[in-house]
């Protein structure tokens, strides 16, 4: 069994690699919650919806959020009556977050109700999320003149463009949060995990946040293998750089070696950085070099290939 810690994009493409080179049914991904938000009054769950209607193939080819052929009648509708619509939801969308926000009414679980919709979709994949419980990440910015101000990460990151200089990330509710069910048993498990090509700070920061995850993972460190979301020195998509450097992050494999090294044994970088290899050595994780940039399925299964073989 594979697990495989996720956040949205980077990881949904990898992920969809993945189950082209092993059993769909013998891998679940465990994905970040803290994106999730309240639109419409619809609970929403950006990196579970991007997984789920990737591994579907039935995601954007490129806007990185939301459905294929999407229409926007509602959003464009409601912008009669003046209201918020910066959150762009699709008509198709919409159906998924009416769904969950009535099973989560009725008391369903978030781990059930994503059950619900996966298999709704026909993904043999299991999707769980991270946990059950409320995380929500925030991002403290600075405005101009200095004046500090506490963001929801949607607020930051799609209302705002991710402009405001980052001073500080949080995740509220992380230290009451439990894992989900089965998430540590199924770390203590896997045959193998693997650390999604993600944001590390707030795809992977969050996963880490919940209570017994980062030591699960620690007692699993031999069998933990990531793959770097920074290609010579940028991210492939995302905001992570503006993240990564104002917590002092270098933005480089270097730096996810050295912020991932507790946990995880081996790290695959980009061809592009093998000149950087030593120095993630050097952090104590091993250094794995291949083509990681993931232009299409066929690629993406390549990469995943490698990385199953850097632990095998
Ligand atoms: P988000 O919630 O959509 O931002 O999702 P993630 O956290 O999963 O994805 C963002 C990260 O994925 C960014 O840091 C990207 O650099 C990384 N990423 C996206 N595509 C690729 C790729 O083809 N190769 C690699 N190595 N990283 C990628
Ligand atoms: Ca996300």
């Amino acid at each position: 069994m594979i697990l495989a810690l996720a956040g949205g994009v980077g990881a949904a493409r990898f992920l969809r690699g993945l189950v082209r080179v092993v059993d769909p049914t013998s891998v679940t991904a465990v994905v970040n919650t803290a994106d999730d938000d309240r639109f419409h009054g619809l609970c929403v769950s950006p990196d579970l919806d991007t997984v789920t209607y990737t591994l579907a193939g039935a995601e954007h080819p490129e806007q990185g959020w939301g459905l294929a052929d999407e229409t926007f009648t509602v959003m464009d509708s409601l912008d009669r009556f003046g209201a918020d619509t910066w959150f762009r939801l699709g008509d198709r969308d919409l159906a998924t977050h009416l769904y969950r926000t009535r099973r989560l009414d009725e008391g369903a679980t978030l781990t059930e109700v994503t059950a619900e919709i996966t298999t709704a979709w026909g993904i043999a994949t299991t999707i769980l999320p991270m946990s059950d419980d409320r995380v929500a990440t925030r991002v403290t910015v600075s405005r101009d003149g200095g004046r500090r101000e506490v963001l929801a990460m949607q607020e930051w990151f799609v209302r705002e463009r991710a402009n405001p200089p980052v001073v500080a990330v949080e995740f509220a509710g992380a230290e009451a949060a439990r894992p989900g069910p089965n998430v540590l048993a199924l770390i203590a498990a896997a045959d193998i995990v693997l650390v999604c090509p993600s944001n590390p700070v707030i795809s992977i920061g969050p996963i880490l946040a919940v209570p017994g995850i980062r030591e699960a993972l620690v007692a699993r460190r031999d069998r933990v293998v990531g793959v770097s979301p920074i290609i010579s020195g940028a991210p492939v998509k995302g905001p992570a750089d503006r993240l990564m450097g104002p917590l002092g992050i270098e933005v480089s494999c270097v730096g996810v070696a050295r912020t991932y090294a507790e946990f995880c044994g081996t790290l695959v970088i980009d061809a592009g950085d093998a000149g950087r290899a030593a120095e993630v050595n050097a952090a104590g994780v091993r250094a794995v070099v291949a083509d990681t940039l993931m232009t299409d399925a066929r690629v993406a299964a390549a990469v995943a290939q490698h990385t199953l073989d850097a632990v095998a």
